[in-house]
């Protein structure tokens, strides 16, 4: 059809043939012998060479691209293959202010935590064998005597995260039960994780209790009875309910929990190990004190504790054993590599002394202002250079948050690369369209720079730029 109609166009019997003349085209089989071919097979394989010919051929015919001699086809379709096999998944630089960005992958491993990881990777491990026994081991073995000396839990398990962690809470100790909740917990975090969906879809029935802003000892006491199985505290991470305000003193609920024989359980969220406070960041509870009030906690590998993806329950023997016999346990568990990174993450807070040092999320949390902003001074020449003519580079003020769920109402002062792009005409609407097409040109580059959009600026805070060399060169590489 395509060809049919372009020999009959008027052009074609007066100037040369136009590029796309199906005579000027090579074939697939006189490309595959070309010289360049080889190299190509030898790397990609000749299915996909052959594929990737045949594609650009098409595009070719189509008008879409020019029609090249077969080194310049080839060379085409080299750029294309060496597209097609860079990973989609890949690393970024996360400027955007939010230490622990979720859609950016949450907390930064240690080197320690990663080598241990490609240790267990590409061999056989121990993990469910116990070597002094040669008998069947436990895998929650390598980390739960770790989590019980760091968080005084008496024991521990770990699965897939800390939504997979509730639920299992839930399913192993209530259902077919009622939980009693406050209804100031009943909580939605990002993602579409809502406690009372999560209650249903454990097997539990949902007790809501108070109101939203005000909750007392007395509506726990009077929501229990034969039918409870569970009472459960929601941390509330992503907001704050403030002004005439009440929650039952969280020693009086445990104690009235124990008088009826029901557990008691938190989700922590994020949950601290350590005391933030002692480094002048916003409180979290920590998990110690957690446990202190409740019956079993339960909080996520990868938010302040800065390891893998994973979710931890910690608590009480009797229930941690009950938690670990479901079913469901089995379904929700974690691989070798989650444990590997674990192990090594907790290990780092037996000293203390070097945690801010030692593990990155901590380290970028703690990272005083005036290092950004000096960080800042010393890069925006370079980076202004990078970008002449799309923008100019100035340093500003800006805050950074915890994110995954800390309280967003809690910043840390931090500095910015603040990128205004230059040329068109100014005016508030032309900056923004400018602003976002200087984000896109960020994003697309091999190792991606994303920043944060205010106004008219891009802005790229500082706070969690370690690679200053790796940024410089990744954004050496702009182009329109
Ligand atoms: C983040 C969060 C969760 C979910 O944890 P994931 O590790 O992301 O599954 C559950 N509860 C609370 C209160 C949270 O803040």
């Amino acid at each position: 059809m395509t060809q049919a109609r372009r020999t009959q166009s008027p052009q074609s019997s007066q100037s040369p043939p136009p590029a796309s003349d199906p005579r000027r085209i090579p074939s697939v089989d006189r490309l595959l012998g070309h010289a360049a071919a080889g190299d190509l097979i030898e790397i990609y394989g000749r299915s996909a060479l052959t594929d990737a010919i045949r594609a650009d051929l098409a595009r070719i015919r189509a008008g879409q691209a020019q029609a090249d001699d077969g080194a310049g086809i080839l060379s085409r379709c080299a750029d294309a293959l060496a597209a097609e096999r860079r990973p989609s998944l890949r690393p970024v630089f996360n400027l955007t202010g939010t230490v622990l960005h979720t859609n950016l992958g949450r907390a930064l491993l240690p080197r320690s935590a990663a080598d241990a990881v490609a240790a267990v990777m590409t061999q056989a491990t121990n993990l469910e064998f116990d070597l002094e026994t040669g008998a069947r081991g436990e895998r929650d073995d390598h980390v739960e005597a770790l989590i019980r000396r760091i968080t005084g839990a008496e024991a521990a398990i770990v699965v897939n995260n800390n939504a997979a962690a509730v639920l299992l809470v839930l399913n192993a100790l209530a259902m077919r039960k009622e939980v009693i909740v406050s209804r100031g917990e009943l909580v939605e975090i990002g993602g579409s994780f809502r406690v009372p969906d999560v209650m249903v879809r454990a097997g539990c029935r949902l007790r809501e209790v108070g109101t939203t802003n005000r909750t007392h000892l007395r509506d726990f006491a009077e929501a229990m009875g034969p039918r409870t199985g569970l009472a459960m505290k929601i941390h509330p991470s992503n907001y704050a309910i403030t002004g005439f305000t009440a929650q039952p003193d969280p020693e009086a609920l445990h104690a009235l929990c124990r008088e009826y024989g029901v557990p008691l359980a938190e989700d922590l969220g994020s949950g601290s190990l350590i005391d933030l406070a002692a480094y002048n960041l916003p409180p979290e509870p920590t998990v110690s004190a957690a446990l202190a009030r409740a019956d079993v906690v339960t909080f996520s590998g990868d938010k302040l504790l800065g390891a893998v993806q994973c979710g931890i329950v910690a608590g009480r023997k009797d229930l941690i054993a009950r938690i670990r016999k479901s079913p469901l346990k089995r379904a929700l568990r974690v691989d070798k590599m989650t444990y590997a990174a674990l192990e090594a993450v907790l290990r780092l807070y037996l000293h203390p002394e070097r945690l801010h040092e030692e593990l990155p999320t901590l380290r970028l949390l703690t990272r005083p202002r005036g290092d950004i902003a000096a960080q800042a001074h010393r890069l925006a020449p370079a980076v202004a250079e990078r970008l002449s003519g799309r923008a100019t580079v100035s340093v500003g003020d800006c805050v950074s948050q915890i994110g995954s769920g800390a309280l967003p109402v809690e910043t840390l002062p931090s500095a910015a690369l603040l990128l205004t792009p230059t040329g068109g005409e100014g005016g508030k609407r032309g900056g923004g369209g400018r602003c976002r097409r200087l984000a896109d040109a960020l994003r697309r580059l091999p190792v991606p720079v994303i920043g944060r959009i205010t106004e008219d600026t891009l802005l790229l805070d500082l706070r969690t730029l370690e690679d200053e060399a790796g940024l410089l060169n990744s954004l050496s590489m702009v182009h329109d």
